[in-house]
Order: C-alpha cells, then structure tokens, then sequence
C-alpha cells in the first residue's frame, strides 16, 4: 500500500496535459473511429469513456463506442433536460438512455463523428459532462425526494449544488474542446498561460490521485449510500432546519482481487460541521487527500487507503490543520434506514410526487415494456422536474393530484409496472452495465440481472418472504459500481457466468459484507440462496433483516445450513 514516490504513468499524463487538453481537439478532427494514447485517460475528465462494443470484436477489429456521462447534482432534472437526454440517445446513441446509480444520465454507442455534437446537445440542455469521470470530485448525490412541506430536503439540494459548482474544475479545457465553434477549439494547444493555482485553484495541475465521491442524506433515509462514499453529510436535523452534518470519510467499493490489500470500506465518523462551514471543511478533506493520496499506484489511491495507513485520529488532526479549526466529535445520530423513493407520496405542499422504478436504470423500450415511450407521453403531457435516484429510478415531482389517474393509465398501457405491483427486492436491486459497453467487465450483470432477480423473487415467494426488503446488487466484476458490498445480497463478477456471493450488508448501506461463496454460476444463484432464505424465515427475530441475520449468525452456521440442506 506504500506510495513509492515515483508517480504512476497517469499522474505524469495529468501534468502534462495543460489542464487536461492533451491533443483531444486533434484527435477529434482527425478520421480515425477512436482516439489513442494518453488522451484516453484525458477523456474521463471531460465526462466519457471510449469503449468498443465486446458483442461485436472478433476477426482483429474493433467497434468503437463512447460512453457519455452527465453530472446532475441530486440527480435534479427539468422536463425539458429529460427530453433532451431522450433525444441525443436516439439521435447519437443507441437509442438507450441509462439513469445511473449516482444519479446521472449516460448515453451509450455514440460514434467518434458524433460525439462532440452529443456533449454539446447536453450542454445545450444546460446540463454538462464535466468532471463526471475522472479523478475530481465527481456527481454531488443528494436525497431526491421533493419533500416541500419542511426546508430540510432543500437545504440538502443547495448544499450539493453548492458543492458541485465549487469542486467543479475551472479549466477552459472543457469549453474550448466541446462548446466553441468549429475551427476556434483547434486552438487549444496553445499552453495556458495562467499559474496553475490560478487555473484550479483547489485541484492544481495534477487533479486529484483518484476519483471522488460526495453524497448528501438523513438519518432515516439513506437512500444515497453515503457510507459508499469518500465523503458523506448526514444532515442533523432539529425542528425543520439543517443544524449541521455529520462528516463520514473513507467509503469505497473497488477492489483487486489480485491485490490482497485491496478492500470495499464503508465511511468512518470523522465530525460535525455547521453548514456554514461545510464547503471549507470539504475543501480542506479534499486537499489532504489531494497532497497526501497515493500517486503512485492507482489501485491504491482512493482516499480509503490513506485513512487506514495513517488511522483515523491522524487524518482528523491534518484535515484540522488544513482547515484551522479543531473539530469536534460527530453528532450521536445516525443512519437508521433507507427509501426508495417509488410510487405516489405526498409532496407536503398540497402536490404529489411519482417515484417510477426503472430497472436497471435502462430507458429503452423492448417488447411489451415501453418505459421509454411512457416517460415520453408523461413528459409530454405533464413538464415537471424530475429526479434520478440512486436505486437507478426517477422521481416526477410537483403533479396535482388530478393527474394520477391519466399518469398510472400511461405506465399501465406501455406495460411499465406500478411501484406496488414490484415486490420490494426488485425495487431495491440494481446492476451496473458491464458487458456489451464496459471494458472492464468479466461477465454480465445489467442483461442478466431480470433473469436473476425473476428466480431469486420466485424462491422468495415460495417461501413466504415475497414481500421482504432485500436488497440485492450486482456487478460485473470487483470494480463495485453498482455498490455490490454493503447492501443484503452482493453478486460480485469473478469469472464468465461465476459470481461471488456476498452477505451480511444491509438495505442501509452501513456495514459490508463478507464473502459466503466464490463462483457460484449464474444460473444457480437462486438456489444457493434457498436453504439460507429458509434459515432466515425460520430462526430470524422480530423484525430483523436477512441481512442483519446474516451478519448476525454468521458465515460459519450459514454453511452449515446449505451443508445440511
Ligand atoms: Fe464495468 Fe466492473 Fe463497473 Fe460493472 S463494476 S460497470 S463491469 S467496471
């Protein structure tokens, strides 16, 4: 886990890429179907991912395809910007529209030739690409329900607009490249000229040594994961008001198998901040990780690993010195529990909000599931603001109670299932993309997940527990997007077809779970999971979660149980 001192290959690719342009605008304009070299790792900054469709390789060729990410802070929408998201999948994508996990949108398929014109299609919505990749601070997550009755929910949404326009690079990188007319973004080799306190004034020339994560919640809602996150606010409420938050540090689901060292972690309680001191307090958290992280193996460098090396009570006392103040402990509360945000609520305000579950965060229309269509028609006929959530949903906000009917009529007739028509395990189990897009994966998740979650749902049922919140992730591989480690069930790739299984996280999103098995084939999930479903029915206490039994009785007796089944 030491940083040798020497800075990896991308820390080199950082620096000298004048504030990250590298040869981008070239590479654009040249006839090649892909971009190469250095300005493949540039690209992530800008929000996009070169990929090459794995459907399709074979005979020494590959497609190539680009990933568009937006970054929507609270995953915060207007009609309008949805609509445009719909537009560009179907005109530059592949017709796809894909609600994240962290609550953004990603186009998927677009072509080289069309790539620029896609992020400017988003940015011309006044959404933006910008820093939703790469090692910044990444998409601000926030609690999306449109709870209007009390100001807390707003607060919350300020606070994470607040952040992400203060983290935001400041580079003119982004504009010069994909915004500015024609012949004037081939300009951009020239060197910027500015000191580069100047340019970014908190990440400098090298940005940070590894991706970011920042998410807001409250105590009884957790529906953002903030435990995943390097830094989570959990909001201290008294009366209606936002009294403060408390600061988590240290969450991160990525692992390398082949890197013993390497571990998922949950955040640890590192203090309370007012709100009027919090951005300043994340700015000094960030700049620690920034000065201190490991530059020099990427695997190493996420802002988990330089809390365990130094331990808890040192990184406090750098983060006070970086921030001038000493700080105090963290408030007592904590997170209690989670919500998913689907069907029809109370706004508080006298209007209703519509949670519609979207699985696996894909917006397409295939057989008789015409989600897309259905957002179309709704949108169409009803421009409210929407939010993404962090289950891969999306919440319609501000709908007079009148239009309940004539909505639920359009997801029924398109074949989009009502949120209490779903049982809660499906509502709250979602998977990342992987194959045919993500050059990572080693097996699918997204495409087989409905396939996994229909067996899983039938052993439920059979055994009584149809209508048991079990949350349940998928990825497809240890790279943890889809956050595989902390929820009841985590289905982690390991091989072609092969999962690993984990247990003993919980819908909460505070605890990680352990290992119960390796290379479980897919198909055979559902069956694994029978004789410890039965144990759970059979011995759990009042109330108790199946993964809190789990945690609770343990690998050792859980084995026993499938042994003796
Ligand atoms: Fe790709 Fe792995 Fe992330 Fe899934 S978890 S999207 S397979 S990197």
């Amino acid at each position: 886990m030491a940083d040798n001192g020497k800075p990896s290959k991308l820390e080199r690719i950082k620096e000298s890429s004048r504030f990250l342009r590298g040869t981008i605008a070239s590479q654009l304009a040249e006839p090649a179907p892909n971009l190469a070299g250095d300005d493949l790792q540039l690209l992530k900054f800008h929000g996009t991912y070169q990929q090459d469709d794995r459907d399709q390789r074979g005979g020494g060729s590959k497609t190539y395809i680009f990933m568009v990410r937006s970054r929507v802070p609270g995953g915060r929408v207007s009609a309008a910007q949805f609509l445009a998201e719909l537009d560009l999948c179907e005109k530059y994508g592949n017709g796809t529209l894909r609600i994240t996990d962290r609550q953004g949108f990603q186009l998927h398929g677009i072509v080289k030739g069309n790539l620029r014109d896609a992020i400017r299609g988003i940015n011309e919505a006044k959404l933006s690409t910008i820093a939703a990749c790469g090692d910044v601070c990444r998409n601000f997550m926030c609690c999306p329900a449109p709870i209007n009755g009390s100001p807390v929910r707003r607060q919350m949404q300020e606070m994470a607009d607040t952040l992400a326009d203060h983290f935001r690079p400041r580079s003119s990188a982004y504009y010069e490249i994909w915004i500015k007319d024609g012949e004037e973004s081939q300009k951009v080799h020239e060197v910027a000229t500015e000191a580069d306190d100047d340019v970014e004034p908190i990440y400098g020339k090298t940005y940070l040594p590894r991706k970011f994560k920042f998410g807001i919640a409250l105590p009884e809602d957790n529906c953002v994961d903030i435990y995943t996150q390097d830094l989570g606010l959990m909001a201290v409420v008294e009366g209606e008001q936002i009294v403060g938050y408390n600061v988590l540090v240290g969450g991160g689901q990525g692992v390398t198998p082949a890197k013993k060292e390497t571990f998922p972690a949950v955040g640890q309680r590192l203090t309370f901040v007012a709100p009027e001191q919090t951005v300043a307090l994340c700015e000094a958290i960030v700049k620690v990780q920034r000065d201190h992280g490991n530059r020099s193996d990427r695997k190493f460098a996420r802002m988990k690993y330089l809390i365990a090396n130094w331990g808890l009570d040192r990184f406090k006392a750098t983060v006070e010195e970086y921030f001038g103040q000493s700080l105090p402990k963290p408030h007592p509360c904590d997170i209690t529990d989670v919500d998913d945000h689907m069907g029809w609520h109370e706004q508080g305000d006298g209007k209703l909000f519509l949670g519609i579950n979207v699985e696996n965060g894909r917006i397409q229309d295939e057989g008789h599931l015409r989600i897309k269509s259905a957002i179309r028609a709704i949108l169409a006929r009803y421009p409210v603001e929407t939010r993404l959530t962090a289950l891969q949903g999306m919440i319609l906000c501000n709908l007079g109670p009148s239009a309940k009917d004539a909505i639920n009529a359009i997801l029924t007739d398109h074949g989009v299932p009502l949120a209490e028509d779903l049982t809660p395990a499906r509502r709250y189990s979602i998977a990342c993309p992987a194959f045919p897009t993500c050059g990572l994966a080693i097996t699918e998740s997204e495409r087989v997940m409905p396939q996994v979650m229909d067996s899983i749902e039938a052993e439920m049922q059979q055994q009584g527990l149809g209508g048991e919140r079990i949350a349940i992730h998928m990825t497809g591989c240890p790279n943890g997007c889809a956050r595989p480690y902390t929820p009841d069930i985590g289905l982690v790739g390991k091989a072609r077809g092969k999962y690993t299984l984990y247990l003993g996280g919980n819908p909460q999103g505070t605890r990680i779970g352990f290992i119960f098995e390796d290379m479980v084939p897919q198909e055979e999930i559902a069956s694994r999971l029978s004789p410890l479903l039965s144990k759970y029915k059979s011995e759990r206490t009042d109330g108790e979660s199946f993964g809190d039994f789990c945690h609770r009785v343990g690998k050792e007796a859980l084995t026993s149980a499938v042994a003796t089944e």
